[in-house]
């Protein structure tokens, strides 16, 4: 029994008024784990667990009972657990999971074949959601590898009783079911959210979204999004709420983002005029024509280089699409460009790599194309510096102090300077920087962009130029957001001569057809990759068709029964590193012809001589991925093949390998990924700073774009929003969080 204190405690806590600003910790009682789990999803006021938002809705009004469940049927069942369990199956070689499952018609068992920690994330007494295939044998009734998840608390009148007249109440049809941490559950969001939202916080709320633009695009108040959300009561309502959050959160990105490049742009910039002609004799010199995507982001930059603002922009290219001669164009128009009201001397430009490796490769180039022009190049690393060309190595390079280096980037007499973050350090002074290139860094922060803008004589201040270039193939909605600051060029084409990989989707019928390509292929002199989604040997058991390939039964099975002749050998994670080493070596010099792998080669792995990969299990891997994994073999002039077996052969399975033999490049294939994708699949939106609920929007192009022409309206009207002070004051917070 609660002590009478303690009630009276209870009691005091449950009326304290709320406000959305109060921390969650003043309104509930909370033990350790709680807390440490609040802390760990970000979530500290009352404001924070309104925001923290149900990732979906279990609807009540679709559930089905034990008693009812058909053989092979696949069904969604309510309950609660009994018992949990795991032992080996078949004589003892299969690890499995097993739980009791009760609903108020009858009892089945939940059965995990390979993954018997499903049965330890379930505890007896817990409320779950199962859904998965119908086993009845006789009297037993299973559920073969079910999805489950546990919930709060099971939809009222679970059972048929469901269907009979009345139904279940509105109110409790939709159940929200909230994103869970370590050590706190969705059913504490669920009653703790509830307690707040019936405590009236909601009228103290201010919608940040100024109420124009949510009546222009038909989105609900915050308020009413809220209860939307948090209670829906149909499901157009929580679609809606949905939909709302969404264009809150890439509507703040965009107002951060853009409010940074107005700001940028009110400095002065300088003016670059390329001397065509000179720059056609300049790219004649390169040794290749350009591709007509090159010639157009050249064209471009050169429009803004023209502009009275500074350029801000990003150009993406898949690897190999040539990025570098893109710079260097841009590069030679700069530096053949005098300074305004001079008649000597050159314009500046930085040229920044992530890596000192990168940043000597691109010296070096830079040294082939701008031989014989007379410009000075420049390398500053964290190793040291050097000066092309050399008075006395003529032809070459050599080493100067730093001191000395930094002097002649001072006085402008090195117009072209590459190197790494070595190149925006505070030491290092300009005479006339006016173009800035950042080569595969897409996070150069516009604080540190800033940084780069120089103070000239007295107080004015000049921006330069800007470009960052980038061979991470991102949607385009994702690139309009993430770099919202920055125009957007794209390099879709590959240069002339580089033959695509041959990319085809096996039925199983043709594994043999198959086997004998890959013989006739090493017979000639080829290598190939096999690609396996596990490492260890495989399920025995027969029945369950989805088990995937491991390397080691599979290197073993070709082996012995379909390549004897050949030698094969493996490489996977769980190798050491010095064991891996030995087998790329063999593979690298010819020894191996076959190499079963998992997908660890997807990195840094050149081996021109192999021009065949085979993918086991092709659905499991994700496109993106799928696309590295293929970029292994576009490494010479042979004609490259990708085959991609898949086990399962459902439509939505073939349509999303099939985007792999039909995008024309990375950026199509994000695009197509991220279209075929259900919400709430998409993920990965962490690593950009997106959550959930915004990765939604990024899949609706008019969404982004309509909250980047508010964002870019109101910042027009008034860039400092002081109009605006909610919008100011969370987009402070909101930017400090990010940041912090
Ligand atoms: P990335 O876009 O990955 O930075 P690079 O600029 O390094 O690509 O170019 C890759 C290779 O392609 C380089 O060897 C470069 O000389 C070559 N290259 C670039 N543009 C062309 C072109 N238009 N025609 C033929 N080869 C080209
Ligand atoms: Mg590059």
């Amino acid at each position: 029994m609660t002590p009478p204190v303690l009630l009276r405690m209870m009691d005091g806590m449950e009326k304290a008024p709320m406000h959305p600003s109060d921390l969650i910790t003043k309104h509930f009682r909370l033990v350790d784990a709680q807390k440490k789990a609040l802390i760990k999803l970000g979530l500290l006021t009352l404001r924070d667990l309104l925001y923290h938002l149900p990732t979906r809705h279990i609807d009540a009004g679709k559930s089905s009972a034990i008693e009812l469940a058909e053989d092979g049927e696949r069904v969604t069942l309510y309950g609660q657990i009994e018992k949990t369990g795991t032992k080996k199956s078949f004589r003892g070689h299969v690890p499995m999971g097993e739980a009791v499952l009760r609903d108020k018609t009858g009892k089945m068992k939940l059965i995990w074949f390979n993954q018997a920690y499903m049965a330890k994330m379930v505890q007896p007494g817990d409320f779950v959601r199962a859904s998965g295939t119908v086993k009845k044998r006789g009297a037993t009734i299973s559920l073969i590898n079910p999805e489950i998840e546990k919930i709060p608390e099971l939809p009222r009148d679970t059972g048929p009783s469901l269907f009979n007249e009345g139904g279940i109440d509105p109110e409790d049809r939709f159940l929200p079911v909230y994103p869970e941490s370590r050590g706190i559950t969705s059913r504490w969001f669920y009653h703790s959210i509830r307690r707040v939202t019936a405590s009236g916080i909601l009228t103290l709320l201010v919608d940040p979204i100024p109420s124009d633009v949510l009546l222009r695009y038909s989105l609900p108040s915050l308020a009413t999004a809220l209860v939307w959300l948090h209670a829906p009561r149909e499901e157009r309502h929580s679609l809606s709420a949905r939909k709302r959050f969404a264009f809150e959160e890439i509507f703040f990105i965009q107002l951060e983002r853009q409010q940074a490049r107005m700001l940028y742009e009110q400095n002065p910039t300088f003016l670059i005029t390329p001397d065509k002609k000179r720059v056609e004799e300049f790219v004649a010199r390169l040794g290749f024509p350009l591709t007509d995507a090159q010639e157009r982001a050249v064209n471009t930059i050169f429009a803004d280089f023209a502009s009275s603002r500074a350029m801000l922009r990003l150009l993406e290219g898949d690897v190999g699409s040539g990025k570098t001669a893109v710079a260097a164009a841009t590069t030679f128009a700069a530096v053949t460009t005098r300074p305004s009201g001079q008649t000597y001397g050159a314009l500046q430009v930085a040229y920044m790599c992530p890596t000192e490796i990168l940043a000597t490769q691109h010296f070096e180039s830079f040294i082939q194309y701008f031989v014989g022009t007379g410009m000075t190049i420049g390398l500053i690393t964290g190793s040291g510096c050097r000066k092309f060309p050399s008075k006395v190595n003529s032809g070459g390079w050599t080493d100067v102090s730093r001191t000395q280096f930094l002097k002649w980037v001072a006085n402008g007499e090195i117009p072209i300077v590459i190197g790494t973050h070595a190149l925006i350090q505070k030491s290092v002074k300009w005479k006339h920087l006016a173009y800035v290139i950042i080569d595969e860094q897409h996070r150069f922060g516009t604080k540190q962009r800033a940084k780069l803008v120089q103070k000239e004589t007295g107080d004015a201040t000049r921006a330069p130029h800007f470009l960052s270039m980038t061979a991470t193939p991102i949607p385009r909605t994702l690139a309009l957001t993430l770099y919202g600051d920055l125009d957007l060029s794209i390099l879709d084409q590959m240069p002339s001569g580089r033959k695509p990989v041959i990319t085809e989707i096996v039925p199983p019928g043709k594994r043999e057809t198959v086997y004998e390509m890959i013989r006739a292929e090493i017979r000639s002199g080829r290598q190939a990759y096999i690609i396996c989604p596990r490492i260890d040997e495989p399920d025995p058991d027969k029945e369950q068709a989805l088990i995937a390939k491991s390397v080691k039964e599979e290197a073993k099975r070709l082996q012995e029964k379909v390549f004897p002749e050949f030698q094969i050998d493996i490489l996977h994670s769980k190798m050491k590193p010095s064991e891996k080493d030995d087998v790329m070596e063999l593979f690298a010099a010819g020894d191996t012809d076959i190499l079963v792998a998992t997908s660890v080669v997807e990195v840094g792995v050149n081996v021109p001589n192999a021009t065949l990969i085979i993918i086991e299990g092709a659905e499991r891997f994700g496109l993106a991925q799928l696309h590295q994994l293929r970029g292994r073999v576009i490494r010479s002039n042979h004609q490259a093949y990708c085959f991609l077996f898949s086990e399962t052969k459902t439509d939505k399975t073939f349509e999303r390998l099939k985007a792999l033999t039909t995008a024309k490049n990375g950026f199509e294939l994000s695009e197509m990924d991220l279209a075929l994708r259900g919400s709430g699949e998409l993920g990965g939106g962490r690593q950009w700073g997106i959550s959930d609920i915004g990765m939604e929007a990024i899949k609706n192009l008019k969404m982004v774009e309509a909250a980047r022409e508010e964002a870019k309206r109101i910042l027009g009207e008034d860039i400092s929003l002081t109009k605006y002070p909610t919008l100011m004051a969370q987009l402070e917070e909101r930017t400090r969080s990010h940041f912090e």
